[in-house]
């Protein structure tokens, strides 16, 4: 399996590393960074003051290396879709893209003080989420499994950045179904 990651302009280089290292770590699989991609001139809600998650996802997909498994895209933006105030990321579910927001991870964005550690603790658990559902997997019931669904901060903080038992074995059972 190769996960490519995708920084969207205006991402730290140091992030991106540090979210890298991790998904190594953690799928124990190759990687590849793509170059910046460019914010899409439509993606921006001058009303909303955000960006819409669905154009960043067509957008990627127009530069997804055909030989990536799965593209990891990331920005520092609020994104949303329309249904919603604000999504932390999404995925196509069993597709290959999965995008995550920073901008919500960040301490700073409530009025506090930043940490950085936090905030890649966050991202990792937001991680193994949205690449989980571009596994297939669904939400989980057990609020501690990554793939738990957050609506807040606080729901992130309670999970853990790995899966429960049972969602292990489907994603095992998927990745094997694979050849990955
Ligand atoms: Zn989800
Ligand atoms: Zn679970």
């Amino acid at each position: 399996m190769l996960i490519g990651l995708l920084p969207v302009e205006g991402v730290a280089g140091a992030d991106m590393d540090a979210l890298e290292a991790f998904v190594t770590r953690h799928y124990g699989c190759a990687t590849r960074r793509l170059p910046d991609l460019a914010m899409p001139a439509d993606g921006y809600d001058a009303h909303r003051s955000q960006y819409e998650a669905t154009a960043l996802l067509k957008a990627a997909l127009l530069v997804r290396p055909a030989d990536v498994d799965r593209l990891l895209v990331v920005t520092d933006k609020d994104i949303f879709i329309p249904m919603l105030t604000f999504i932390f990321g999404q995925a196509q579910v069993e597709g290959p893209t999965a995008l995550l927001s920073l901008a919500r991870l960040k301490q700073e964005f409530y009025g506090m003080t930043g940490r950085r550690d936090l905030m890649l603790e966050r991202a990792h658990k937001e991680i193994v989420h949205e690449l989980g559902h571009t596994f297939g997997l669904v939400h989980c019931q057990d609020r501690q499994c990554a793939m738990a669904l957050s609506i807040n901060v606080t729901n992130i903080d309670i999970k853990r950045d790995s899966l429960c038992g049972g969602c292990a074995r489907n994603l095992a059972g998927r990745l094997e179904a694979l050849g990955w």
